[in-house]
């Protein structure tokens, strides 16, 4: 039986701003400053962190594989300060004409995790800020939050906890 309850976090909109030509490296990362006491609370409460996120910005070639991992580094550091962690991210690196089973609204990088880290889907949270976000979730059993706005994920990591 699956035993870890996770939450599954969206990256860009959510720990940092949408940019109008994709997050393509750190120069461009803007993360939002009230994350770091965000996903410490998720920590002390047990949960797992998960970010899963499309990026067919390297399927585009407008990225890399590297500068999205060198991201993810950073987003780790900056979390480290306010003794905060992120478990896990899982991307989707192609396009949406690839047809792969990972894109959001498809499924794949919740599945990969759920079997990765023994995660009991039915309670555990995907938090989003688009609508293929909450598909994804909802898909595979997950309860599912559309952020109204950017920066607003500390509001609702509270009612959760709180729930
Ligand atoms: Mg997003
Ligand atoms: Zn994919």
């Amino acid at each position: 039986m699956p035993k870890n309850q996770a939450i599954f976090l969206d990256r860009d909109g959510v720990l940092n701003k949408n940019q109008i030509d994709y997050v393509k490296n750190i120069d461009e990362l803007e993360i939002f400053p009230n994350i770091g006491e965000c996903i410490k609370q998720i920590n002390e409460q047990g949960y797992l962190v998960i970010v899963v996120t499309n990026q067919s910005a390297i399927g585009r070639k407008l990225t890399t594989k590297k500068n999205v991992e060198d991201i993810h580094k950073h987003i780790q550091q900056f979390l480290k300060k306010n003794n905060a962690k992120i478990d896990a991210f899982y991307y989707c690196p192609h396009l949406p004409t690839d047809n792969c089973d990972c894109r959001k609204p498809k499924s794949g990088l919740l599945v990969r995790a759920a079997h990765d880290f023994s995660i009991d889907l039915k309670n555990s949270w995907m938090i989003g800020d688009h609508d293929s976000d909450i598909e994804a979730g909802s898909n595979i059993g997950c309860k599912s939050i559309k952020i109204s706005h950017e920066g607003n994920l500390l509001d609702i990591v509270n009612d959760i906890l709180k729930s």
